[in-house]
């Protein structure tokens, strides 16, 4: 049995490795796969599964929009798709200018992020865009060029020109904004591909205040740390500044494929007719799920939920075998361990029937669902913290 379906993934799926288990099921934060064995999933389909598994609201969304209207194309509005625009507006506090493109994933929202910034860029005569060092923006050939890791790029050069990568400081911010090309800066609030890395202090502020004095875009890419996923609805709002655009997937329709960007001020009037569209982006099937969603959250009060259970589980693992910090916010969490030995300890998790990943040599990362409790913290802990005891002594072994 395990054999035929690695052997199936093998011969029939490109060649992208990944597929750790054959998932047919889910329930809440559980799932299992088609032997039966049943996983904790504290990673939420690397932070989207924002209300778990089969909730009763995605379920009810799905279905019931499914047997009413599901596609209707870019050359119709629908009252979903509206009610959705409407809601993020207000969500991202954007006031009356603030603007919704709709689109299907995260790196498909951040395409069009980069296509804002080229018409503003071409509007004010700057041909440079600015991402940072350990940034994720997706894997399309734009996106691609914006995300400077040498493994993800390397293979697809020439990479699309104009743009320029930073170290995520203050002083490489101030230096690279004094070449007076820059037309936008796109910027993480928090780093999750990277290990879940917090910018500086201080960093995103003077991001705004540079792009303000220099006439270019602040362009903030949401798609992890967005729709709640830190405690707030978009990280940014935590240190007072507003961008010109913002861009969210992942949880935002809890599993449904949905990307967003989101203008502010008078970036909301750079795109017109001709310029922009996609054929399944803002289908009333998606919209209904993500409203559906949004609304469930915000009725239920889980952002509360979320700030509580992130510091509680912060704190409860700080003390455990090859610890040595935690960071990240909400329920979007890096651990830091004190040795490179993140992807044996994902690995020893889900052998124990634990879903979390590694996204750095010394980090493991917690992207579980809003709606964690008592019993899912219980047994996390008592899984992870076997895996973190059995690699620590396998170390330990191989060190004597
Ligand atoms: C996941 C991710 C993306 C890509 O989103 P997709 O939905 O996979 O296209 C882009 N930016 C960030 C910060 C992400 O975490």
């Amino acid at each position: 049995m395990t054999q035929n379906w690695k052997d199936e993934a093998g011969r029939d799926l490109m060649s992208l490795g990944g597929r750790l288990a054959n998932l047919e099921r889910g329930k809440g934060s559980h799932v299992w796969d088609t032997e039966g064995t049943r996983f904790l999933d504290f990673l939420g389909g690397i932070a989207v599964n924002c209300l778990g598994h089969a909730h009763p609201v995605v379920v009810d969304a799905v279905s019931q929009q499914a047997a009413r209207l599901v596609h209707v194309s870019n050359y119709f509005a629908t009252p979903q798709q509206l009610e959705l625009a409407a809601r993020l507006k207000r969500l991202a506090r954007t006031g009356d200018e603030g603007r919704v493109f709709l689109a299907n994933a995260g790196t498909e929202a951040n395409e069009t992020a980069i296509k804002l910034a080229r018409l503003h860029g071409n509007a004010t005569g700057k041909s440079t865009i600015l991402c940072l060092n350990g940034a994720f923006h997706g894997r399309t050939t734009g996106a691609l060029a914006l995300t400077p890791k040498p493994a993800y790029q390397d293979p697809f050069s020439p990479l699309m020109p104009g743009v320029r990568a930073i170290d995520p400081t203050i002083d490489a911010l101030e230096e690279a904004f004094q070449a007076g090309d820059v037309a936008a800066i796109f910027a993480e609030p928090i780093q999750g591909e990277a290990g879940v890395v917090p910018l500086p202090d201080g960093f995103l502020q003077r991001a705004r205040e540079l792009a303000t004095a220099h006439d270019a875009l602040l362009i903030l890419d949401e798609v992890q740390t967005g729709s709640g996923r830190t405690g707030e609805w978009f990280a940014h709002q935590q240190l007072g500044i507003a961008p010109d655009a913002v861009t969210v997937a992942k949880s935002v329709a809890a599993g449904f494929p949905l990307g967003a960007l989101i203008t502010f001020g008078a970036a909301s009037d750079l795109f017109y007719p001709g310029t922009h569209n996609s054929t399944f982006g803002g289908n009333p099937l998606a919209s209904a799920v993500a409203n559906a969603v949004l609304e469930h959250i915000e009725n239920e009060n889980l952002l509360e939920n979320v700030s509580a259970r992130g510091a509680e589980l912060r704190e409860k693992v700080a003390d455990l075998p090859l610890v040595a910090s935690t960071r990240g916010a909400g329920l979007l969490i890096g651990i830091v361990l004190d040795a490179p030995v993140a992807a044996e300890v994902a690995s020893a998790a889900l052998s124990r029937g634990l879903i979390i990943n590694a996204p750095a040599a010394d980090v493991i990362r917690l992207a579980p669902a809003y709606t964690i409790g008592d019993s899912e913290i219980a047994e996390f802990l008592d899984i992870f913290t076997a895996s973190l005891t059995a690699v620590a002594a396998q170390h330990q072994e191989n060190a004597r």
